[in-house]
């Protein structure tokens, strides 16, 4: 028999099928050890076959690395169908397994216990042992009547070496068992409740409905999770499986604890917080089938489940799902792929579905169900504006406006809790001087450096970098500096200085960077242990505080403002996920926004919380304008140190996509310019774009993306995305 083999390294030139031969027999998707040129290297078995027509002399391969395959059949199917998507093969295999199983670097806990022999009785094994044995004599007794216990627990309480003694004389007996690590959760009471109508329907919708892709459009609050939870059981039930993605950063242990209090052990769980050896036991109970439940994050849609009956991605919208760093995929491809290849359903559930989700729905390729209440028949809070430039003709320059002042004064007064959201980190976006004009700017990327008050630096939001901050311009020595517009921090510091009294936390990626700061942060909000959490986008999604009444958007336009067809899109549904925190539970709750264009019809339908409405008049202008779902944009990015490469670099890639246009249908536009951010981390960028037609996506996609690798030099890196989320 020979095998086919992919090695594990990550090179293009590599990246194909060498032909092997085994004394044994191997399984296809056993990771296996091979001779690879002078070298010994980890592969995959990808398939085998009777005959080859190597020209090569084949090898043997060396060793099998697993007692079974890692890899199950439909794991290599999807890779092959990646491959198409221009991955490389290896990368996707990457993907299917822990990293540290590679180079076997995590192995499967082994505990040894001992057992006490009852071919002994009590009697019978103290006559074995001296008297003056003092610590055998009490292992003896201790372990006659436990049976069992851990040998190092007992190896610490008493001595090694009397254990040792009592193994050799066979009164104990020792044996090694295999352990699961379990990731933390919190414990969860199982809650029972009576499913609203809309629940109950949508449940029967999807149950009683053929494969196939269900968007569940839901307001915040409608309980979505219950549904979810409804549909895995039913699949659990007909002897199948599931996977559940959340977005990571609403992964909290806290979802962990609600599946875990419903379906027990049959959950596995994976995420980054993991340790490495609570990553590979969680990875290896799903391999096994002693796990049926895959909750996670994106990539938990690689879980090595058979049998799949139903895989669901929550907040669907969020751009968490698409891996924009090498390898690239686009989860819900995968997810698409993964439902048809097992017949079984795929639902994506959002408050505020991606208008190309909700498109695809609209036009009858997934089916479509609306949950238009909360589960507990809480109205929607009422989203009042504040127009800003009135605050600033009133003379109120602080990042606050009157009305805001007052409702949180009014929130603090009476001990309820409110969330301020800016999705700005740091405490002024950047400094200048008030003479010269001066900017501090980061000198490996073109942008400006954010000041960070807590210490006292100024930081590059792309690379990290991190400097200083400074007292005087270093260009004129001038002290008067201008600080940029607001962020988390300042926003943090405005409240204690207004007021003293109120216990004020932050959440933003400067203050989640160890693997429970992002839980801590929320625990101590949720048990009432601060009156107001101010923080980024991490703040909107899904969390569920019972006291939190008042929600305060400080900056709304933020994000409405970039260059970016998804702007409107993107503040839609920050608007109304922020909203959505407050008054969840018994207290009403109310969201003020500050905006300085109170007029922008976005505004208008969030406040309504209007989703078909924004939709409707969205999708006229995205058709009428060509933008995505009307057409894919396509985006080479070309990256270099030095600006005249990637400019090249960029205008050979430029020349020969025109000449594709020419001859095939499809590419409507073709334009070739310096990327957003010029520079990043030292690399110049170059972008070339293209729209082209969305049904030609499958026929030109194979051949751009051969253009693209075609670009990348020793000198040039060449990117391809499409429908890049954001365009950087
Ligand atoms: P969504 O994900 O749709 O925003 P969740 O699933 O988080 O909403 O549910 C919101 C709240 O409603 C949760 O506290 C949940 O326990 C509760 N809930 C869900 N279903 C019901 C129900 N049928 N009756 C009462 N409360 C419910
Ligand atoms: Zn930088």
């Amino acid at each position: 028999m020979f095998y086919e083999v992919i090695v594990d390294i990550s090179n293009t030139e590599i990246d194909k099928v060498f032909d092997y031969h085994a004394p044994f027999d191997v399984e296809v998707g056993t990771r296996v050890l091979v001779p690879f040129g002078r070298r010994q290297v980890e592969g995959f078995v990808v398939g085998k076959k009777e005959s080859t027509d190597c020209k090569y002399e084949v090898k043997d391969i060396i060793s099998k690395l697993d007692e079974y395959p890692v890899i199950m059949p439909e794991m290599l199917d999807l890779a092959r169908y990646m491959v198409t998507k221009n991955l490389r093969f290896i990368d996707c295999l990457r993907l299917f397994v822990p990293a540290k199983l590679r180079g076997g670097r995590v192995k499967v806990l082994k505990k040894n216990y001992l057992c006490f022999n009852t071919d002994y009785t009590l009697e019978s094994a103290l006559k074995e042992v001296k008297t003056s044995a003092k610590a055998q004599r009490a292992i003896i007794i201790r372990l006659q009547s436990s049976g069992m216990e851990g040998e190092t627990e007992i190896n610490n309480e008493y001595s090694p070496s009397a254990v040792k003694a009592l193994i050799e004389k066979g009164i104990l007996i020792r044996i090694t068992q295999e352990e699961n690590r379990t990731p933390d959760s919190m414990v969860k009471e199982l809650k029972k409740v009576t499913l609203t109508d809309e629940q109950r329907s949508a449940i029967d919708a999807v149950n009683s409905g053929d494969p196939g892709v269900y968007l569940i459009h839901g307001v915040t609050g409608s309980g979505k999770t219950e549904i979810y939870m409804n549909v895995i059981e039913w699949a659990l039930k007909a002897g199948k499986t599931a996977i559940m993605l959340v977005p990571e950063i609403s992964l909290t242990p806290q979802m962990h604890g609600i599946f875990r209090a419903r379906f027990g052990d049959m959950v596995s769980v994976l995420h980054s917080g993991l340790s490495d050896g609570e990553r590979y036991d969680e990875w290896r109970r799903l391999l096994l089938g002693q796990a049926k439940v895959a909750l996670g994050a994106r990539s938990a849609i690689f879980a090595p489940l058979k049998n799949v009956g139903v895989i669901i991605i929550d907040e669907e919208h969020d751009g968490s799902y698409v891996s924009e760093s090498n390898p690239r995929y686009f989860t819900s491809e995968v997810a698409e792929y993964r439902a048809k290849y097992n017949n079984a359903k795929l639902i994506l559930g959002s408050a505020t579905p991606a208008l190309e989700t909700y498109h695809k729905a609209d036009k009858g390729e997934y089916k479509l169900i609306t949950l238009r209440n909360r589960a507990n028949k809480k109205e929607m809070p009422q989203i009042e504006t504040v127009d800003m430039r009135e605050e600033i003709k009133m003379g109120n320059t602080g990042v606050f406006s009157a009305p805001l002042l007052a409702a949180l004064e009014e929130t603090l007064k009476e001990g309820n809790q409110a969330m301020l959201f800016l999705n700005r980190r740091g405490y002024a976006s950047f400094v200048r001087c008030r003479q010269c004009g001066f900017v501090p700017r980061c000198p490996s990327c073109d942008v400006s450096l954010t000041y960070h008050q807590e210490d006292n630096t100024l930081r590059c939001h792309y690379c990290g970098a991190k400097y200083r901050a400074i007292q005087s311009c270093p260009k004129c020595g001038y002290t008067d500096l201008k600080e940029g517009k607001t962020g988390t921090e300042r926003v943090v510091d405005e409240v204690k200085r207004m007021f003293p009294e109120a216990r004020v936390l932050r959440m933003d990626n400067d203050t989640t960077k160890t693997k429970d700061s992002y839980l801590e942060i929320l625990s101590e909000f949720g048990k009432g242990n601060a009156d107001v959490l101010v923080g980024t986008q991490m703040i909107a999604k899904g969390h569920d505080f019972k006291n939190v009444t008042l929600v305060g958007i400080i900056d709304a336009d933020l994000s409405l403002y970039y260059s970016d067809y998804r702007s409107s899109e993107r503040t839609f549904q920050l608007i109304t996920q922020v909203a959505g925190r407050a008054g969840r539970e018994q207290k009403a709750g109310r969201v003020i926004m500050q905006t300085y264009n109170p007029r922008h019809y976005v505004y208008s339908f969030a406040k309504q919380y209007d989703y078909e409405g924004f939709y409707s008049k969205e999708i006229n202008s995205r058709e009428l304008t060509k933008y995505p779902p009307f057409t894919k944009i396509v985006r080479l990015l070309v990256l270099a140190q030095e600006a005249e490469d990637a400019r090249r670099g960029a205008e050979m890639l430029t020349a020969k996509l025109a000449t594709l246009k020419t001859k095939v249908k499809g590419i409507r536009n073709l334009q070739k310019m310096t990327a957003p951010i010029k520079r990043l981390r030292n690399f110049y960028r170059y972008q070339v774009v293209l729209w082209i037609d969305t049904d030609m996506e499958e026929e030109l996609m194979p051949t751009i993306y051969q253009i693209a690798n075609g670009g990348n030099t020793d000198k040039v890196s060449v990117f391809c995305e499409i429908n890049p989320q954001q365009m950087l």
